[in-house]
């Protein structure tokens, strides 16, 4: 499915001038990753799994969404349930939460309430009774609230879990999914996590729709030792061209791995190159086992420094002397991308990954804006257009 483009400016989030004024009092000077991902999905009521390390910006991610979220609401009634749902694993972090909640809604008369165990109950029931639009709250003091019938679950829209990770080592399983099928299904869900493992997946599967995947630091990770270069090309020959201008500079280097989609693509390339005079070796998923440990070998040499390849052959390449790497063809997913360039920069070497596109490849710009900015690397107008487009 279609996911929003990253935003990379707090002026490209369509935020309203009372929003902006608080966030400029905050004195953040750009959107952290997450938020540029994140943000935009959210706006656009997508459901979203976001998995990103601590202090990475995670709390804004869903709280400014969940203010417009709000406003966007035909009438605001007083003594009802909330809109927006955020449970968290921790009464600090509740408390936490809250505190942005308050800061961000204030200019909008927005109400949030914090719930979480150990509270005085009568207390948290009279903040719910007196109007919330937000609620903070820990999961098993929720139940509680709302058994007791000081609360209710009616209303809510944007049902947010903050460290789910958390809330599964504390036993609150259970709780999470009893709220999740407690909130009408239309609503709309946003799962966070400083790690994803298996059981955040599976509570994934189980309670968001068709949610956008941001993750961060696990997956995707991409090595700061490479020097990642997007070229933006009109066409196939474009391509061709380019590889043959600047193909001597990058023997000179060191080996060139060049990655191509298909396998009839990975024999022409290879042909053409012989063709120009280069030394290039091939390798693809449909040959023996005999000619590719072949291929591989002669690579590993200095006689052939130049090895076209499929993804499928090029799995667990570990050849320490590839100083370029050339996405001819642009990768499938992401995690192919970060696996394709992770054959270059190894032990600490530095390398290079250019990766060409073509306008046929735009659906994969976003992606690769979010990977470079992920691994501090520059990305340029031309990328950052297509990304938008
Ligand atoms: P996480 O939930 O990912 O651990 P938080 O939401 O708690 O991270 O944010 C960590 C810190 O970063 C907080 O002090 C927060 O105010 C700050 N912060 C949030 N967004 C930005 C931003 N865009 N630029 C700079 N600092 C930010
Ligand atoms: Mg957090």
């Amino acid at each position: 499915a279609n996911i929003p483009s990253p935003v990379v400016s707090f002026a490209h989030f369509g935020f309203d001038e009372r929003l902006m004024k608080t966030l400029r009092k905050s004195e953040f000077a750009t959107p952290t990753p997450i938020q540029t991902q994140a943000i935009p999905s959210a706006l656009s009521g997508r459901d979203i799994i976001g998995i990103a390390k601590t202090g990475s910006g995670k709390t804004a991610a869903f709280v400014w969404p969940a203010i417009v979220h709000i406003m966007a609401q035909d009438q605001l009634q007083v003594d009802d349930g909330p809109i927006v749902l955020i449970c968290a694993p921790t009464r600090e972090l509740a408390q936490q939460i809250h505190l942005e909640c308050k800061k961000y809604g204030k200019p909008y008369n927005i109400n949030s309430a914090c719930a979480f165990g150990g509270g005085n109950m009568h207390e948290q029931i009279v903040a719910c009774k007196e109007g919330c639009e937000i609620l903070v709250c820990t999961p098993g003091r929720l139940i509680d609230l709302v058994k007791k019938k000081g609360t209710n679950l009616n209303r809510v829209t944007y049902l947010v879990f903050d460290e789910a990770d958390r809330m599964f080592d504390m036993g609150f399983e259970p709780q999470v999914r009893s709220i999740a099928d407690h909130v009408r299904p239309d609503r709309q869900c946003l799962l966070f996590s400083a790690t994803f493992k298996k059981k955040v997946e599976r509570l994934a599967r189980d309670i968001l729709t068709d949610p956008v995947r941001i993750v961060q630091g696990e997956v995707g990770e991409a090595n700061q030792d490479i020097l990642q270069i997007v070229q933006i090309m009109q066409n196939g020959s474009s391509k061709w061209a380019w590889l043959l201008s600047k193909l001597v500079e990058f023997t000179v280097l060191g080996k060139v791995l060049i990655f191509v989609t298909r396998k009839d693509n990975c024999a022409e390339l290879a042909k053409n190159l012989k063709e120009n005079g280069f030394t290039a070796g091939l390798i693809h998923g449909d040959m023996a086992q005999f000619d590719r440990t072949q291929v591989i070998n002669e690579f590993k040499k200095r006689d052939v420094p130049i090895l076209v390849a499929t993804d499928v052959a090029a799995r667990g390449l570990d050849i320490p002397s590839i100083r370029t790497v050339v996405n001819y063809d642009v990768a499938r997913d992401i995690d192919t991308h970060t696996h394709r360039i992770g054959r270059t920069g190894r032990a600490g070497e530095k390398g290079t990954a250019y990766t060409l596109l073509t306008p046929a490849d735009k659906e994969f710009a976003p992606n690769l804006v979010r990977n470079l900015e992920n691994a501090n690397q520059v990305v340029s107008d031309d990328l950052f257009n297509m990304a938008m487009q």
